[in-house]
């Protein structure tokens, strides 16, 4: 298996910390707002990389966190005289929502900042104990020049960014690059510390939970591309300062989604919210992984809608192969799968994951094999090959997360659906149609 790793910009043989189970974080949202198409980005890329180690019997540890201590939200709850509480809780809420309507997982671990302050405190106290941190005023700053590698993952040059940085009117900062981890403030939600009162910088959670969490560097670090910079190099240098590693192994991260070749953003007022999408949301995760995950990604509604359409297809010949098993008590839980032209569609999907997460060559594996199916469908039914695509295809749909589910026949139905066909046959025209209404009455065909 091979990933990208963004800190040493090359693909890596992905070679897990401890066999058999992977660990992950990624950086989550703050929680002031709904979530825009662009944020379903990294949801569904990084859900389809824990699905795909799932699926190899890897056990994956994945972490996510909510920022719910942000100016953003302060100022929202100001704005609508209520407590940050009230905001992020909702937002929160509506997050986990969007984030099931996309088939993504919800079951994983979900650190918030204000359970985590106790942590985040000493974390920041100890970056000023071994001199990497200083306080001034109540607020404290990282000692970026003390710090060589600074820069390495966003391949930066400590000289070049003291070069391009503005004077900075703040004189208590000792460089312009010293970053914030502690802002002394009494506004909004804040903290009692020894530094003084306020609130954390945002780059520190994340390196406090996942040392928390995980205890140790942990395998894969993801987030999208815009967080390069300074976000992770932050983290990272925390990291190295007090603990000697860079948070991750792998440092993975996904393109920007465009908006009709635009940056989607707030200020611009072309955003795209999740839940307003109106479209079938497993048709939205097919088109987001129609692009490879490193590459940037064009939004339009017609680009959309091919996918759209393309879903419809996958969704029909599907619900038709299963009906077909279901129906004729072909459906196999456990089966071998020996035919070669599906082992070898096989093969494809599961080298196109392997290098570095393909997954626009996969959908081809898996565009192939439904091209097989529905011509086996148009044949005389050979239900050993029917049964092993139907195997074949379940597969693939959990691991690009675009299963859904598939309701089996009663065997009242069952009953009803061949007495129709049999009438059919017979052209038993009169109880055909009747039972006909019957089925469409119950939405069977
Ligand atoms: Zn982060």
């Amino acid at each position: 298996m091979k990933i990208f790793n963004s800190y040493t910009n090359q693909l890596e043989t992905f070679v897990p910390r401890h066999k058999g189970v992977v660990s992950m974080y990624v950086c989550g949202p703050t929680v002031y707002n709904y979530i825009h198409i662009g944020n379903a980005r990294p949801v569904v890329v990084f859900d389809t990389v824990r699905r795909y180690f799932e699926s190899k019997s890897m056990k994956v540890k994945f972490a996510s966190n909510f920022t719910d201590v942000d100016d953003k939200i302060i100022q929202k709850a100001i704005d609508e005289g209520v407590d940050e509480k009230t905001i992020s809780e909702k937002y929160i809420k509506a997050f986990l929502n969007d984030v099931a309507s996309l088939n993504s997982r919800t079951d994983y671990i979900k650190p918030k900042v204000t359970e985590y302050m106790p942590k985040i405190i000493d974390y920041i106290q100890e970056l000023i104990d071994i001199g990497y941190a200083y306080e001034m005023d109540g607020d404290v700053y990282f000692r970026v020049a003390k710090l060589k590698e600074y820069g390495h993952l966003s391949n930066r040059k400590l000289d070049d960014l003291i070069a391009g940085s503005r004077v900075e009117i703040n004189e208590k900062k000792e460089s312009p690059l010293d970053f914030t981890l502690w802002k002394r403030t009494t506004e909004g939600i804040h903290w009692h510390t020894n530094f003084s009162e306020g609130r954390p910088g945002w780059h520190t959670e994340c390196v406090a939970m996942i040392e928390d969490i995980f205890g140790e560097e942990i395998d894969i670090h993801g987030g999208g591309t815009d967080l390069m910079f300074p976000h992770h190099e932050n983290e990272i240098a925390q990291s190295i300062a007090k603990n000697h590693h860079t948070v991750a192994r792998y440092w993975m991260h996904n393109g920007r989604l465009n908006l009709e070749g635009e940056k989607m953003s707030k200020s611009v007022g072309n955003v795209v919210f999740v839940k307003d999408l109106n479209v079938n949301k497993l048709a939205f995760r097919m088109f987001l992984l129609s692009t490879h995950y490193r590459s940037p990604l064009n939004y339009s509604p017609e680009a959309l809608d091919v996918f759209v359409k393309e879903w419809q297809k996958v969704q029909k010949s599907v619900e038709q192969l299963y009906r077909l098993l279901d129906l004729n008590d072909q459906l196999q839980d456990a089966i071998t799968i020996t035919a070669s032209d599906i082992i070898e569609t096989n093969q494809y999907f599961e080298a196109s994951m392997e290098a570095d997460f393909n997954t626009p060559n996969a959908l081809t594996a898996l565009n192939q094999l439904m091209k097989a199916i529905n011509q086996k469908l148009r044949q005389k039914p050979d239900y050993e090959w029917l049964s092993q695509a139907n195997k074949s295809v379940e597969q693939m749909l959990f691991i690009l997360g675009l299963d859904f589910k598939l309701e089996r026949l009663s065997n009242e139905n069952k009953s009803l659906i061949k007495d129709w066909e049999k009438a059919r046959i017979d052209k038993n025209f009169e109880l055909a149609d009747e039972l006909r209404q019957i089925l469409v009455s119950k939405g069977l065909i």
